[in-house]
């Protein structure tokens, strides 16, 4: 019998300084955020890829490649393994033959915020963390205030007033500390700064807690495993916070490691922004390491309204290294891409699933994805959490009308 967790201690990706994983840890001392490592030699010798064949369809399936160490502090509502649907229709509208979509919306709370909230929280409870604290823009604040309560650890959570309302209801009904903030996510997590420093409270925030890109890269081993361990050409993120792409790149290379995929060649991956609101596409265009902060960003694909990422030099690097690229889309290629994809294929995806959907369509126009070339788009969430957003005009009839079609 191996271990439940082959976690070995978090490293900064920057300046390699070690950091135990017994212990609560955030940034590094360079302010970069820190990637937990794995004994994969180790595992390589006790795990053989097939044995996950019989295990449980949730992501950890995947536990040994995850932090938590002992399985009674796993808190869990059978997250992960979400479908990975063929959408020949969709795809033959806009051109890409070998189209696929993740549908994340399936997941509990409705977006894959509940990946990155069901480790980061089963985590912060083996640590013996009882409070914690997070600006977030609707999802991720919904998800872990919900596992935080399952989990029975308390809550303060900060959101911009326009965020999605059902996110708010979300992150209300679970008995959080729940505090509307009239600016952008990064002025919630200005006074989210200062509470952890007052308090004490665990700071949860993107990337500054180690744990939450350790859920969120399952969608990485997923896809692979979906595929039967052959990956696909190209992967398409809607990239906020970037924490699901480096989380994917993250995955993919160390499946790599453990030789569980074959290909030297990884998925180009690509990172989908708003018009609005695209500083990492901009530092990607310009051969950057780093983006600047996006001044008076707006979208309706509001998880993906970040003006200014923490990890954005880590999303550059997966780009880069992968051969992959940056594309931007409007407002209103990204609702055309939101019916189109409900009207092909059934699948009512979230504004930033459709925000990829549109890119691809792109890519695909400009020859960058080549024919037959098998392309993974991830809806991250569920279209009806943001119903308010989709303008419908139906008929009504009085009662007793006669319908003349
Ligand atoms: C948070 C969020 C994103 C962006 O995710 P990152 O991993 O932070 O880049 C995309 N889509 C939805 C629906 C989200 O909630
Ligand atoms: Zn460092």
């Amino acid at each position: 019998m191996g271990k439940y967790s082959y976690l070995l201690h978090l490293q900064c990706p920057k300046c390699q300084k070690t950091y135990s994983a017994e212990t609560e840890q955030h940034l590094c001392k360079c302010g970069s955020p820190l990637l937990a490592k794995y004994d994969l030699e180790l595992l390589k010798s006790e795990l053989e890829r097939d044995e996950l064949k019989n295990r449980p369809e949730n992501l950890w399936r995947y536990h040994e490649l995850l932090p938590v160490k002992e399985k009674s502090n796993v808190v869990s509502m059978g997250e992960g393994y979400s479908p990975l649907l063929k959408t020949p229709s969709l795809g033959r509208k806009i051109g890409v033959d070998e189209l696929y979509i993740k549908d994340e919306g399936l997941v509990p709370t409705g977006s894959f915020k509940a990946r990155g909230a069901a480790v980061g929280v089963s985590k912060a409870k083996e640590l013996g963390i009882k409070q914690l604290a997070m600006p977030t823009n609707g999802n991720a604040g919904a998800a872990w205030s919900l596992y935080a309560a399952r989990a029975g650890m308390e809550s303060y959570i900060l959101m911009p007033v326009d965020a999605p309302v059902v996110t708010r209801k979300e992150t209300a009904i679970s008995g959080a500390h729940l505090y509307l903030v009239n600016g952008l996510i990064s002025d919630a997590g200005k006074i989210v700064a200062s509470l952890v420093q007052e308090h004490g409270f665990y700071d949860a925030s993107t990337l500054k807690e180690p744990y939450r890109i350790e859920g969120k890269k399952t969608m990485g081993y997923e896809i692979a495993e979906q595929f039967n361990w052959e990956v696909p050409d190209v992967i398409l993120y809607p990239t906020g916070g970037g924490v699901g792409i480096i989380g994917i790149y993250k995955a993919l290379k160390e499946l790599q490691e453990l030789g569980w995929i074959k290909e030297e060649k990884l998925p180009r991956l690509v990172a989908v922004q708003a018009e609005n609101c695209a500083p990492i596409v901009k530092a990607w265009e310009e051969g950057k390491s780093e983006s600047e902060f996006w001044e008076n960003s707006t979208t309706i694909a509001f998880g993906i309204n970040v003006p200014k990422a923490i990890g954005d030099f880590l999303v550059l690097e997966a780009m880069y290294k992968t051969d992959g690229c940056g594309v931007t889309v409007s407002e209103e290629e990204i609702q055309k891409a939101q019916k189109l994809t409900a009207e092909h294929e059934g699948l009512f995806i979230c504004p930033e699933g459709a925000a990829v959907v549109s890119a691809a369509k792109d890519l695909k126009e400009k020859g960058w994805i080549k024919d037959g070339e098998k392309v993974v788009c991830l809806n991250t969430g569920q279209g009806i959490k943001y119903a308010d957003s989709i303008e419908v005009d139906v008929p009504v009839l009085e009662p007793g009308s006669k319908l003349t079609i």
